[in-house]
Order: C-alpha cells, then structure tokens, then sequence
C-alpha cells in the first residue's frame, strides 16, 4: 500500500496493546480516521509529543482494510496559547468531541475539516472564545445537514418576517411561529433580528463567519439550544461541558434558562 499524506487534528489518543497508540484523527484528506502507531510507546522519539488532543499535525500513513497505519506525525501547530487557557481549552475540547461523535468514519469532507482547523486558530486568539465556539457549532450544524432553512414556519410555511419571536428546536431541526409553539422541552425562543444573523452565517465565506457577533443575552440560551441539539443526536452527554460548567459560572448546571 502507498503512503499518503495529509494534514490532521488529533482528537484522541490511546495506548493500544503492548506497545503502540491508537489515536484518532480529523484528516483534511480522509474525514475522520483511526490510525495505528506502531511502537510508539517504546520509541518517544520517532512521534514526540505529537499525538496530543487538538494539535494540528502533518501525517504519512498507508490504509489497509480500513486500519490506517502510521508511519510519520509532525507537529505543524501545538495551538500553545489556547492550552494555557482553560475556557478557551475546553471549548476546543468540545468541539472534539463533536467531530468525534458526529462526523462519520472515513468520509472526506474538505469543508467541515476547514471549519475545525479554523475554529481552533479563532479560539487561540479571538477575544470573545464563547462566540467563536457558537458560530462553529452553526457552521457544523449547516454542513451536517442537520439546519433547518430557517426562513419559514417549520407547519404552517409562515414567512419569517411576519413575527418578531420564533421557538426552535435544535434536536428535531424545527423552527415554529408563536401559533404553532407548545411548551415543550428543548424548545429555545429566538428573536427575528438573531434568526437573520444565523441565516446569513450559513453562506458566508468562512473567513467572514467570525466578525459576526452574537448578541451578549443571545448567547448563553443559543449555546445551550446547540448542546442540546449535540446531545439529541448523539445519544451521549457531553463530556467537556462539565469543565465549562465549572468555568464560565452562567453554564453551571441549573443555572436558569433565560428566553433570548
Ligand atoms: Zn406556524
């Protein structure tokens, strides 16, 4: 089998056997992958440090059977400044692990791969980490196709102008007009003037997503409705959210659940 190259971000790693590490990877080649590195625990040298959790690597490896085998890893970007922040850390955490459980084996998708390296360069250096976080949770939901148009009443087509406040259900992908709401769980009230903005961030060139800034009592509600939505479809709770819930003091558990 040739060796091939791409560029990656570490998303997990793992002893494996006596003495090799398996680890996943968010590939801009191949989607997202499990590769073998084989005596990388007896040697340290041939892969220092290269394996740690969002580090944007360069890999050479060969497939067989679907098992991918390493044969080199180097370092390109240890995102150093974003590891020294705890919030900014556990953001990207998440976002692992939204890769990790939502995005299928073994599936190119050069976009969403785009997304994520981006998203970890934002998360190092923009001053607000949280909206950073919450436009790539957006942008992720539109590629996975799990967004619905928002322009319309998800039962009665009713056109999103003609009310001021809609209710969305991230988990099902619903967006409903006052008439057709029942109180009901997972449902997050969104005001016209942020509905726009999520329209308008779907089919912007990704570089521009992130001048778009959320409104400082929209955020909070908007990041639950999208945890919520991870949660849904993924069946599991979410990890890294026990360590932003011990960080940022509004996303502790039972915190009161403002409308936007
Ligand atoms: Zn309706």
């Amino acid at each position: 089998m040739k060796v091939f190259g791409t560029e990656a971000i570490v998303l997990t790693s793992r002893d494996y056997g006596e003495s090799d590490r398996l680890v996943a990877f968010h590939t801009a080649d191949c989607g997202k992958i499990r590769g073998i590195a084989k005596g990388a625990r007896r040697s340290r040298k041939r892969f220092c440090n290269t394996f740690e959790p969002c580090s944007l690597v360069s890999l050479e490896c060969r497939e067989r059977n679907s098992l991918y085998w390493i044969e080199a890893c180097s370092l390109v970007e240890p995102y150093l400044p974003m590891r020294a922040d705890v919030e900014r850390w556990a953001y990207s955490a998440l976002l692992s692990e939204v890769v990790l459980e939502m995005v299928p084996d073994g599936e190119p998708q050069p976009e969403l791969f785009r997304l994520h390296k981006e998203t970890l360069d934002r998360l190092e250096k923009d001053r607000d980490p949280q909206n950073v976080l919450i436009m790539a949770l957006l942008r992720f939901q539109f590629h996975t196709g799990y967004m619905p148009a928002l322009d319309a009443c998800t039962v009665c087509g009713r056109a999103l102008k003609t009310a001021k406040k809609w209710y969305w259900h991230p988990g099902q992908g619903k967006l409903v007009c006052p008439e057709h709401f029942s109180p009901a769980a997972g449902y997050t009230a969104v005001d016209l003037g942020t509905l726009a903005l999520i329209h308008y961030s779907r089919n912007i060139a990704l570089d521009r997503i992130w001048r778009l800034r959320m409104r400082q009592d929209v955020k909070l509600p908007l990041f639950r409705g999208l945890l919520d939505w991870i949660r849904h479809h993924t069946g599991k709770e979410i990890r890294s959210l026990k360590v932003i819930e011990q960080l940022v003091p509004s996303m502790a558990a039972g915190a009161g659940r403002r409308e936007i």
